[in-house]
């Protein structure tokens, strides 16, 4: 690569104040990347109510035909039904195709020696599940009956199960466990976990995975025993709603939402974000942690092929919440999020 196009889609509140950070940490590395351009692009619930639209063709026209990856913030989409709104950020996943949502969760140890109490992937299917958002309301017996289709495919179910045996094969402890409530949902569920539980013996694998151990446990148990015991878990595996739940579950047991990055990830694009969403409770403060945002652009940097930035800004990151004298309020710390990033800055 010559250069290196990012398109910045920063969106709604904190989307706007944790964005900027992770600009400034993929600068810090300087020529260790090619020449690196950054374009602003505009999304979200407050330019939909400027425009009437939260996703302009435009934005999605540079990501496809100029960008090589993408920096989201977080949208403000309202729990109340809007005439002629709709998520941006879910609407971008399908129209990008970026049909596996990987997210990390790890705590920080004491020290680079020692290992963290938690280590593990979700991998989250991003473009189907209940997210189809086909949903309807009539008037029955029992007055307004609403109803929506949650569709699951092989095709979706066996691209996000090989990104789950691709992601454990490359990790120390190569293990994959599929979350699914098949005991009740026998034919979508179903339908995942058989699915994915096949990827080891597609055609073509030639017994790439076996040295993947699998196992599964039911959505619910999961969180139970994620809680108890997180570090039975090395990848989960999950269909888009389990997967979006049980990774804010997991970002609780490494301390806070600000902490968990991601990367819509697909065959062709990368589009990095955090977990959490736009926070309109501690929005405008600059307070939101930047930590997530920095660390999502470590990971896009790495799925490019950049892994020696990505670990640059990764190890910063981890020795400012080492130190513990620079963090944001959601970790027990009294520092602004431009602290934060210029702390971190310094480090890479
Ligand atoms: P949220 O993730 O925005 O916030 C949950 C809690 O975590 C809040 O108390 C918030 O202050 C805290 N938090 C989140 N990120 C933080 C950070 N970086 N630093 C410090 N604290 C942080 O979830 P919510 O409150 O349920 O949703 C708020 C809005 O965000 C809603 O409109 C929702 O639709 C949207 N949302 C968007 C995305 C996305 O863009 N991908 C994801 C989730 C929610
Ligand atoms: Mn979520």
């Amino acid at each position: 690569r010559q250069s290196l196009k990012i398109g910045m889609i920063p969106a709604d509140g904190i989307g706007r104040e944790v964005l900027p950070g992770a600009k400034a940490a993929i600068q810090a590395l300087g020529s260790s990347l090619p020449k690196t351009e950054f374009i602003d692009l505009l999304a979200g619930f407050e330019y939909f109510t400027k425009t009437g639209t939260a996703l302009p063709q435009e934005t999605v026209e540079v990501l496809k035909n100029e960008c090589d990856c993408a920096l989201f913030g977080a949208v403000s989409s309202p729990s109340r039904k809007v005439v002629g709104y709709s998520s941006p950020i879910v609407a971008l996943r399908k129209k990008m195709d970026l049909y596996a949502n990987i997210r990390p969760v790890s705590s920080v140890a004491p020290s680079p020696e020692e290992k963290p109490q938690v280590d593990l992937v979700v991998i989250r299917e991003n473009t189907e599940c209940l997210y189809v958002k086909q949903e309807t309301q009539t008037v029955g017996e029992n007055g307004k009956e609403a109803r929506a289709t949650r569709l699951i495919t092989e095709r979706a179910s066996r691209r996000v199960g090989e990104m789950a045996f691709k992601t454990a094969l490359a990790r120390p402890r190569k293990h994959v466990t599929i979350i699914h409530k098949s005991n009740v949902l026998s034919i979508t569920d179903g339908l995942f976990r058989e699915t994915v539980r096949a990827v080891p013996t597609l055609p073509g694998v030639n017994g790439a995975y076996d040295s993947v151990t699998i196992a599964e446990q039911l959505v619910d148990s999961a969180v139970y025993r994620l809680f108890r015991e997180p570090h039975i878990y090395d990848v989960m595996v999950a269909p888009n709603l389990y997967g979006d739940i049980i990774s804010d579950a997991a970002a609780a047991l490494v301390g806070s939402l600000g902490l968990v990055p991601s990367i819509n990830a697909g065959d062709t694009f990368v589009m990095g974000e955090p977990v959490h969403g736009s926070a309109p409770d501690i929005a405008g403060q600059d307070i939101a942690n930047p930590l997530a945002a920095i660390r999502s652009a470590a990971l896009m940097l790495r799925h490019l092929g950049y892994g020696d930035g990505a670990d640059r800004i990764e190890n910063a990151v981890d020795e400012v919440i080492r130190e513990g004298r620079y963090l944001t309020p959601d970790l027990g710390g009294k520092s602004k999020t431009s602290e934060v990033v210029s702390e971190v800055v310094k480090r890479i």
